[in-house]
């Protein structure tokens, strides 16, 4: 039996608004499904103003224009993250400066945030891996207490919460992605949750190219014109008719995904208990949202050879990043800062086959395949 690492949700009625929207006669940004988009999200989970992106690493780009990042900024993000996190503040000349995670779960230690704060310091950016939710009252406040944006990247976060807030709407800004790989999809795509009101007029300029044009249509000016910087954030109306196949079955595809995830939760105990792997770690501030689900190895080199012998049965497990700080791109640019944690996860994190069609019976397949491993 074949398992591929993902298999993306496409039933046969996704091109149905597809087809729709296109015979409607425009499928340009900001049309009629960008708009059922929008609604969807901002009813669902409360978020103030949302936006459709082209991705959620054009969605970051969009968070560093709004926090008028400038050459010389410094900006705190965790190392452990995809490089998207990093080059949409990069591109506004700013300093990233990587910090460690926790020990115990893969995300920014709040504490490390704290000692790299300086007179520079603009802004943190947190990454909510594998949909758990960061320490996020620690975060604000130390935000708070030093005049930071807070950007909360949540492309694994969608439907995921701290203490019953949903993720993305509690720093400044927010962004998700809907690539193909992560929980609801339009192939490519993205959105931005814009916390602070008083950026939402902006948000919207800096989307449509940074013209006043989504006002125009509203009917506020009699005409528009270039007011700002920026860029064609907006996706094709055709994106969003994709994504809005997924929002209509969102409750369906959620519950699927939970559902593996708990069962390869309960089915890997077994080996938990026996010390050869290490679940994820969920505080109880946090929630589980059927993202990923990944295990934790005792050293690379039984990661490694576990990937290698799950490939040999069939089964497409995965590493996870590589940390930046290491990366060809930024290895001279990092100041040199061990990052033991960061380094740790990476090296022996496994990813596990995770997808909405995923059986029961594969998930045991799999299972049996690490079990035999131990056992070998
Ligand atoms: C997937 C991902 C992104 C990028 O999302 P795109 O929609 O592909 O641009 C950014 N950050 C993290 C943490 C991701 O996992």
């Amino acid at each position: 039996m074949q398992i591929p690492f993902n298999k993306p949700f496409i039933p046969w009625f996704s091109f149905r608004h597809l087809i729709g929207g296109a015979l409607s006669g425009t499928i340009a940004g900001n049309g009629r499904y960008t708009k059922k988009c929008h609604a969807f999200f901002e009813s669902r989970f409360g978020f103030k103003k949302v936006l459709m992106t082209t991705s959620c690493s054009d969605a970051l780009e969009m968070a560093a224009i709004l926090c008028s990042i400038e050459p010389g900024d410094e900006v705190i993000m965790p190392s452990f993250t995809f490089m998207s996190t990093a080059n949409a503040f990069l591109l506004r000349g700013a300093k990233v400066v990587f910090a460690d995670t926790l020990q115990d779960v893969p995300n920014i230690d709040p504490a490390e945030i704290e000692k790299l704060i300086t007179a520079k310091t603009k802004a943190i950016v947190v990454v909510h891996y594998s949909g758990v939710a960061c320490e996020m009252d620690r975060i604000m406040d130390i935000a708070n207490r030093n005049g930071l944006f807070v950007v909360e990247d949540a492309a694994h976060a969608i439907d995921s919460f701290y203490n019953g807030k949903p993720l993305g709407s509690i720093g400044h800004f927010g962004t998700f992605s809907f690539h193909e790989t992560k929980n609801i999809i339009s192939g490519e795509g993205g959105l931005l949750m814009v916390n602070a009101r008083e950026f939402a007029k902006r948000a919207e300029i800096i989307w449509e190219k940074g013209t006043n044009r989504a006002a125009f249509y509203r009917g506020e000016i009699d005409k528009y014109g270039w007011v700002d910087i920026g860029s064609s954030y907006l996706p094709s109306d055709a994106v969003a008719a994709f994504l809005y196949t997924q929002i209509q079955r969102f409750d369906q595809i959620q519950t699927r995904r939970k559902k593996v995830w708990w069962n390869y939760a309960r089915l890997l105990k077994p080996l938990e208990e026996k010390g050869f792997l290490k679940c994820p770690v969920i505080p109880d501030f946090a929630t589980v949202n059927g993202n990923i689900f990944y295990i934790t190895l005792q050293s690379g080199e039984i990661r490694d050879e576990l990937l290698k012998y799950l490939k040999t049965h069939d089964v497409s497990a995965l590493f996870h990043y590589l940390p930046l700080h290491t990366s060809p791109y930024f290895s001279d640019k990092h100041d040199g800062r061990a990052l033991p944690n960061t380094d740790r996860f990476s090296d022996t994190i496994l990813r596990l086959p995770f997808y909405n069609s995923l059986t029961r019976r594969q998930q045991k397949y799999i299972v049996d395949k690490v079990s035999k491993f131990f056992a070998g």
